[in-house]
Order: structure tokens, then C-alpha cells, then sequence
């Protein structure tokens, strides 16, 4: 017998997922150019010139057997060195290499990290709308997800709710600023008060609750800096990844920082060590590794982004749309003009718009638009949203 909830996971891709898949088949039906394709994260920026200049360099210049061959399981130490510095002089804030394990990704990452906190029973809090893959992550790590739903309007934390669901057994809350589908970046006002519950809650039931920091679209941010959550609250896990920020999101890459603040941290730093090694994670990329070592400090250029973001939140405003405005990540949340989001979903595939449902990121009447694209598909598509919208007048 096999591990049924497994196959039943194989078989049903995401929801975002499965767009994508469709729209693959659709781009090879119709012509890439005549669909408008807004379903999936996929950085349309290219890697920054010294991200491939250090890739070329280290495969011309470094020994061939040292640069494919295994590192440390928690990652080279020359590489960690060079991100704990980058943490310190971009944060002001104490890094220990010793204290950073190199993952593939923040997928990686947040696997690893919920592993090694989680025991049965536990309990870890989203705050909704969040990424779906959460619910799997988590699942699988033995934890009970528990959602809170974000304030609607400005998606900033509802604490009243929070509170109510925090109790003995909350093990972990993941928090992802900028958000992956709304954009919104929590403010340093929201993150103190959250370190200030989560302090309290710790306090009254003698517990201890990590905060899980995904952060795969830190550096994609727009016109406000995003508070480094180690600053306001001990107990947390930074889950970084490389994806967004340098467009590396198929080469696998990215880093766990436990907080030197964390009680027992050295103890944490163990369990991600331990929940790597039981959930198969050798090492992380060699090649990729070395190259984020040397490229720790270069930033994206987001030009193109905002320029997108800015075209589409105007465009769709003034067609009579209700968008949620984003500080960052590259995506929009726009409410859907019908209740039901997939309907309204449908109605655009008419016009091979292709957007995705809110519902499985924990929050109903919404569809995400991702704006990683080229500007001009952008350009060809206004017009089709606003045919769309004169359908519900
Ligand atoms: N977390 C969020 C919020 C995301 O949006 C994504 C990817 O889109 C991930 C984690 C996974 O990122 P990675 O490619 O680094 O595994």
C-alpha cells in the first residue's frame, strides 16, 4: 500500500500549477503571443550581469572537482561567511555563519524549518491570503494549520483575530513580507506589535513560538524599506531565497538564518541541521552556493517591475477594478468583480487572460495578477480587461 495522501498530492497540482500547464498547452495551440499569461511567479527580469559573470567565472577558474563536489551539509563555510556578512552590514544585525544552513530555495527552506520546530500536535498560524503551498509544508511536517485571515483593504495583520488563535500549542506563525499574492509589506509598526503578542503569548503559556520569516521577494519592494523581523523579535527563522531577487528561481537556492536571539539557538540551528538531513537535503547546490557567496550584496533592478506595477494598477483602477495597491513582490490582487472567483476566472480565459483564483490562498473573491512579464504583454492586454469589466455593467 502506498502513502495514498502522497499519490492524492501527485496527482492534484496547484492551482497555480495547473494554469501554468494550461497555459503551455494554449501558448502551443494559439501562439505564445496571443495568450496573456499572468499565472505564475516566473521572474521576467534577467539575472543581474554579475550573478553570470561569477557564474562563468567560477566554472573557468575554479578546481572543477571542488566546485561540483558536495560542500558541508549545512553549506560552504567561505559562503556563509560571506552572507553573514551581508546580513550585518545590510541590517546592522549580529550573523553567525554558523547560524546559516544554504537550502535549495525557500520551498527548502520553510520544509526544513517546520520540520525542525514542529512535534505532533502543534499547531503553526498563516496569515491569510498565503502562499497554498504552506498548507503541504506544514502538513507533512505534522503541524495543524491554522488560519488567520488579514485585515481586508490593506492586508496588514488583524491582531484581534491573531490573538484568538494563538494558544499552548501554537509552535510557529509564518510571516511573508512582501506577500505572495498581495503584495502588502508589513509596516515596523504591525511587526512590533506582533513581536509584542508573540512575547505576551510566550509569557503566559510558557511556550516558545518562531516566527517563520519567508522572505523570497525582500529585495523587490518599492518605495518602503521592509523591517528585519531578528531586529524585533528573538525567536525567529529567516527562510531567504535567491529566486526573485537574482531570477534564479529554477537553479534552487536560498538560506535559513536562525537568530542568535533564539532561546537555545545553537539547539535550533541543530534541528535544521537534523530536519535537512532526514528530509534528504545533502547540500545545496555547489555551483549555486559559490555564486551567491560572491554576489551576497547584489540588488535587482526594478525598473521593469514597477513600471508593470504601476501600468496595470492604473489602468485597471480606472476600468472600474478594485486593487489592492502593492509595495512590493510583483504581484497584484485584484477583488473579483463576480462572488465567486473562479467564475470570474473563466470569463477572462475568454479572452486568454489567464489570472488565478483566490480561494486556495485561504481567502475567497479575489484573483492574483502576476505582472513578471513583459511590458508590452501588459500593453496588449488592457484593453481585453477592459472589455472584461464592461461585461459586469
Ligand atoms: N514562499 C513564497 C511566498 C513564494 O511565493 C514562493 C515561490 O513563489 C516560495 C516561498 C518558494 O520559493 P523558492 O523558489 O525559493 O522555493
Amino acid at each position: 500500500m502506498i502513502n495514498e495522501k502522497m499519490a492524492g498530492l501527485g496527482k492534484k497540482r496547484s492551482v497555480i500549477r495547473e494554469i501554468f500547464e494550461y497555459a503551455k498547452l494554449r501558448k502551443a495551440e494559439i501562439g505564445a503571443e496571443n495568450v496573456f499569461d499572468f499565472s505564475i511567479g516566473n521572474p521576467s527580469v534577467p539575472t543581474p550581469k554579475a550573478v553570470t559573470v561569477a557564474l562563468e567565472r567560477l566554472i573557468k577558474e575554479k578546481d572543477p572537482v571542488a566546485l561540483h563536489g558536495y560542500t558541508s551539509a549545512q553549506g560552504d563555510l567561505g559562503v556563509r561567511q560571506s552572507i553573514a556578512k551581508h546580513i550585518e552590514s545590510k541590517f546592522d544585525f549580529k550573523a553567525d555563519p554558523n547560524l546559516i544552513y544554504m537550502t535549495c530555495g525557500a520551498a527548502a527552506s520553510l520544509t526544513i524549518c517546520l520540520n525542525a520546530i514542529v512535534n505532533a500536535g502543534d499547531e503553526v498560524i498563516v496569515l491569510a491570503p498565503f502562499f497554498p503551498e504552506y498548507r503541504v509544508f506544514a502538513e507533512k511536517a505534522g503541524a495543524k494549520l491554522i488560519e488567520v485571515l488579514c485585515r481586508e483593504g490593506d492586508f496588514q495583520i488583524d491582531f484581534t483575530a491573531l490573538e484568538k488563535a494563538i494558544n499552548a500549542k501554537t509552535k510557529g506563525i509564518i510571516v511573508n513580507s512582501p506577500n505572495n499574492p498581495t503584495g502588502a509589506v508589513f509596516s515596523e509598526e504591525t511587526v512590533i506589535k506582533l513581536a509584542t503578542l508573540l512575547n505576551k503569548k510566550q509569557a503566559e503559556y510558557g511556550t516558545y513560538i518562531y516566527i517563520i520569516a519567508d522572505e523570497p521577494y525582500r529585495e523587490l519592494v518599492y518605495d518602503m524599506s521592509v523591517p528585519y523581523i531578528p531586529k524585533y523579535y528573538n525567536n525567529t527563522l529567516v527562510c531567504y531565497s535567491y529566486s526573485k531577487s537574482l531570477s534564479l528561481p529554477g537553479e534552487r537556492i536560498g538560506y535559513i538564518f536562525v537568530s542568535p536571539n533564539a532561546n537555545n539557538s545553537g539547539e535550533v540551528y541543530a534541528a535544521v541541521c537534523g530536519a535537512g538531513r532526514s528530509l534528504g537535503f545533502v547540500c545545496a547546490p555547489s555551483l549555486l552556493q559559490y555564486t551567491v557567496g560572491e554576489c551576497a550584496d547584489v540588488l535587482p533592478d526594478l525598473t521593469v517591475y514597477r513600471k508593470n506595477r504601476d501600468l496595470f494598477l492604473d489602468a485597471l483602477t480606472e476600468y472600474g477594478y478594485t486593487v489592492v495597491p502593492p509595495d512590493g513582490a510583483f504581484y497584484l490582487f485584484v477583488k473579483s468583480p463576480e462572488e465567486d472567483a473562479y467564475a470570474f476566472c473563466d470569463r477572462a480565459k475568454k479572452y486568454e487572460i489567464l489570472l488565478v483564483p483566490s480561494d486556495d490562498f485561504g481567502c475567497k473573491g479575489y484573483v492574483r495578477i502576476c505582472y513578471c512579464v513583459e511590458t508590452d504583454q501588459i500593453k496588449r492586454a488592457l484593453p481585453k480587461f477592459k472589455a472584461l469589466m464592461e461585461e459586469y455593467k
